[in-house]
């Protein structure tokens, strides 16, 4: 079988029939023992707004110490820069330009996550 080193590995052969030309059919461990890491191998970067991270499929506010994840999960529901609108009158933020604080000019809400 494949294993997730396979992926960073000069021997992985990218073919869904063949996992390399050492292992054929991969290992039956989870450590290759003729695994050879793979300098070209590039960890792919997800781009994320400032303050946020990927972690897994989620995006979540770089500050573990300040938010809950549940704040979190309230952050991505309610937040303009996810929603596009005010969080307290729902006015619409122009979404064309780049805006760094999210602060309305309708009912005066203020971005205090940033
Ligand atoms: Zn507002």
């Amino acid at each position: 079988m494949k294993i997730p080193d396979c992926d960073r590995c000069t021997l992985y052969a990218h073919n869904p029939h063949l996992v390399c030309a050492v292992h054929p059919s991969g290992v039956e461990t989870d450590k290759c023992l003729d695994f050879r890491p793979d300098p070209n191998a590039q960890i792919e970067e997800q781009w994320s707004p400032q303050g946020y991270s990927w972690y897994s499929d989620e995006l979540i506010a770089d500050r573990p110490s300040r938010y809950t994840p549940s704040e979190q999960l309230e952050i991505l529901d309610t937040h303009p820069l996810f929603t596009g609108v005010c969080p307290q009158c729902r006015h619409e933020f122009n979404r064309d330009e780049r805006i760094v604080h999210y602060d309305c000019p309708d009912c005066g809400w203020v971005d205090d996550s940033v």
